[in-house]
Formats: structure tokens, sequence, C-alpha cells
């Protein structure tokens, strides 16, 4: 059977005169929303009132989001006897923007990644995920206010791009021997095998839409991390192209680091934007050693997923983790946690990934005022002291509530102000 999906009877569809993701939305814009697995169900029911309450807060009535379910996950495959129908795919290019919870993928066998798929069928390029500190929470830092990173995963390419074969399977021993034959590398028979492909595409246009997001936000840092002393042509090449990319298309406003120290005393001037690069290793030391040096950074998949739960972590967590995936065209927003199937309908885990997740969702919307008010609700309702488990046990005198409960105690506080 496939899922039927029916256009809500309030609401008009995002910007479809434009394929560019400049566009205007709405006043009563359908939005999709995947509710995901695992936690994915609890999530939505809490987070969904809060962002219909910002937006009657805000707009008192003047803006409104038709909201439209589009199935994926274990809920798709139970009733539609797949985990990501076509229509699915079809209904997210449809609505442009889609908020979604975590996706359940097997470890070491099974299907391939849900979240995967859609990044690289959709083309969602950029796996955005900015790390604030959000006053109130717990964190590990002495000074969680000097993170305040934007990252720019490439989200295409790299060893995420699914080109694996088996240990002991045919086309591994077959790739095995065309390595011994053809290009003189010698290799265990027994072999599992992986390929890491980066283009100077796939780099450019994650590079180029880093520095964009760095001018249009103010920023004026933004480093390109790799792994270039080990892996040179493709993490190497990253920071080739990435460079490149930049004295193309931004030549006006960057600034190297060899310059800043010669011309400007080591000052960024005002309107200009320094341009460095970091081995990923270093720049792990540096997020916690030198924070407030750092604003942008650009990278490939896998350093870039090392790097946001990392950085996440420093802020206090996965659950107060916002992300996104975006495309020239379409972007969706989501949890940056997993499924965490233990807490699957216990009502229980932390809401402020997804929450925040929207008030990105609500940003790139232009509806920033919404956005204000989630970001002041989650703030307020932690530093009131009143939170969900994760942060209960870091913060002594809390109150521990639900999943629905910290919800509703932000929707109070929301209506409060
Ligand atoms: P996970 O993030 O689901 O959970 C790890 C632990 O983190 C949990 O046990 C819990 O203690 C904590 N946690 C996670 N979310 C929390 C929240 N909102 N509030 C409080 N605590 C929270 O990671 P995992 O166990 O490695 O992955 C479980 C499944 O999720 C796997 O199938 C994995 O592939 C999938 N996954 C999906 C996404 C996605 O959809 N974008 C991302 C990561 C993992």
């Amino acid at each position: 059977m496939k899922p039927k999906f029916e256009k809500p009877r309030e609401g008009q569809w995002i910007g479809n005169e434009s394929t560019s993701l400049n566009f205007s939305v709405p006043p009563n814009p359908i939005i999709g929303f995947i509710e995901g697995d695992g936690v994915g169900p609890d999530l939505w029911s809490a987070s969904r009132p809060v962002f219909d309450a910002v937006v009657e807060k805000a707009y008192v009535g003047d803006r409104k989001i038709s909201w439209l379910k589009i199935y994926a996950g274990e809920e798709s495959f139970r009733q539609f006897g797949s985990y990501f129908p076509e229509e699915s795919f079809d209904l997210i290019t449809k609505c442009r923007i889609a908020i979604k919870g975590p996706l359940t993928t097997p470890v070491g066998g099974g299907f391939r990644s849900l979240n995967v798929t859609l990044r690289r069928k959709l083309d969602l390029y950029a796996c955005l995920r900015p790390v604030k500190y959000v006053a109130g929470t717990p964190s590990p830092m002495i000074r969680p206010q000097d993170v305040d990173m934007v990252v720019f995963r490439e989200n295409t390419e790299d060893v995420y791009a699914g080109i694996e074969w088996k240990s002991g399977s045919d086309l591994a021993l077959k790739m095995i021997n065309f390595l011994e034959t053809e290009m003189n590398v010698k290799l265990p028979m027994d072999a599992g095998i992986g390929v890491k492909p980066m283009s100077p595409f796939a780099t450019k246009r994650l590079v180029r839409m880093a520095m964009k997001f760095a001018i249009d936000n103010g920023r004026n840092r933004v480093t390109l991390i790799h792994k270039g002393n080990i892996m040179k042509y493709t993490e190497g090449a990253f920071r080739d192209w990435g460079y490149e990319l930049v004295r193309e298309e931004f030549g006006d406003v960057a600034l190297f680091e060899g310059e800043l120290e010669r011309n400007h005393v080591g000052k960024i001037p005002d309107g200009k934007i320094l341009v460095n690069d970091r081995i990923a290793d270093a720049m792990f030391q540096q997020a916690l050693l030198r924070p407030k040096e750092y604003s942008v950074l650009a990278m490939p998949n896998l350093n870039g997923d090392y790097m946001s739960d990392a950085l996440a972590a420093q802020v206090g967590g996965l659950g107060m983790a916002p992300g996104a995936n975006i495309g020239d065209s379409c972007a969706v927003f989501e949890a940056t946690h997993g499924s965490a199937p233990k807490y699957a309908g216990l009502d229980k885990v932390n809401p402020g990934s997804m929450l925040l997740s929207g008030a990105m969702m609500f940003r790139r919307m232009g509806w920033n005022e919404a956005a204000d008010l989630v970001e002041r609700g989650l703030s307020g309702t932690i530093q009131s002291g009143v939170v969900t488990y994760d942060l209960a046990r870091l913060l002594p005198g809390s109150i521990e509530v639900s999943c629905s409960g910290f919800a509703k105690a932000i929707i109070d506080w929301i209506k409060k102000e």
C-alpha cells in the first residue's frame, strides 16, 4: 500500500515559483514533519505545541503553520512496507521546509541509514549545526558561553558515500585483486573495503555556503578543517579547493592568516573575514582551549560528524544541539541526537534539540520573533530550575519533569513573558 497525502485544508505551499531557498514564506505555510523513531514521537508531541504557541504569541493570529505529516522510518515500514516511500521524498521537496525527529539505523548490517539516504536523495549537501550556549544549561566547561560556532559539514561525500564491500564478499575480493594487479597495492585478502570520494564540486559548494553565511551573519572567521596531512588527495584537497573557492569568489572580503599578522597586527579589519585552516585533531584541542577564536567551521563529512557532537558536549550535550540539512531548494531541520530507543515512549527525554532546530527553522523562514521566543522560553525554563532528567542529574536542586512537562513549562513561561 502506498501512503496517501492530502494537502491540509488550510495553508499554502512555500515559494513554489522559485527553485532557490531564498523564497518568501506565506503567512500560513505548509511545513512537513517526520515524527521519527524511538523517542521521536515523544519529542514531536512535546515540541509541536511549543512551536504553535510561539507563533501565536509572536504574531497574534496573523501567522500560523499548517503541519503536514510525512511518513518515514519504522511507522512507515509497518504501514506501507517501506522505510522511506518515494512519496515522502516528493512531499518534502514540495514543502521545501520540513522538520524531523531521529530515525533508527541498524549497525553493521541491515538497511542503509535513512538520514544519509534523505540527504543524498534531496541533495541536502550541507549539515548545518550552530553550537551556542543556552544560559542555565549545565556544561563541563568553565566558560561555555565562549563557544559560539556554526559547523558546516559536507553531507554527500567522504566515507559516508556508502561505497563499501564486506570482508570476504566477491566484490571485496574483486576490489582487492584489482588494487594488487592494477595499482600495486597489497591488502589482506579478508579486508573489508570502503572508498572515500571527495570532489572539488561538493567541497566548493559547501565552502561557498559557509562563506555566504559568515557574510550574512556578520561573522568574521571561517576555518577549513581537514586531515590533509594524512589523506592528501581527499582531505588535503578539501583544504586546497576551499581556499581556491574563497580566492575565486570572495577575494574582496577574505583575509588569510599570514596577512593578518603582517598587515593588520593580528586584528581583523571591519568588513573582512579571516579564512584559515586547521588539522582536525588539533582543532579538537583548539575548540576546548581557545573557543573564542573560532566562529564558522567548514569540514568534510566524517570530521563534521565527530566535531559537531564534541562541540555540542561543550555547551551541555546532544539534548541541546540543533541541526539542519540544507540544499539549494529544500531544508530539513532535525534534532541532532539519535532515536535513543531505550527511552522510547517513556515521555522522558529532553526536547531541547528539537525545539532549537525549530528555532533555526523559524529563522530560515524569516520568523525571527518566533525563533527568539523558543530560545528565550527554553533558557528561561532551565534557569527557573525546571528540566528533564538529563539536565536534572547535573543541576542539584532542580525539579525533574517529563518531556511533555518540560514543553508545557516552556509554554507557560512564554505566555507569562
Ligand atoms: P542516541 O543519540 O539515540 O542516544 C544515546 C544516548 O544519548 C541515549 O541513550 C541518551 O542517554 C542520550 N540522549 C539522546 N537524545 C537525548 C535527548 N533528547 N535527551 C536526553 N538524552 C538523550 O544515540 P545512539 O544510541 O548511538 O543511536 C540510536 C539510534 O539513533 C541508532 O539507530 C542511530 O543510527 C540513530 N541516529 C539517528 C540520527 C538521526 O536521525 N539524525 C542521529 C544519530 C543516531
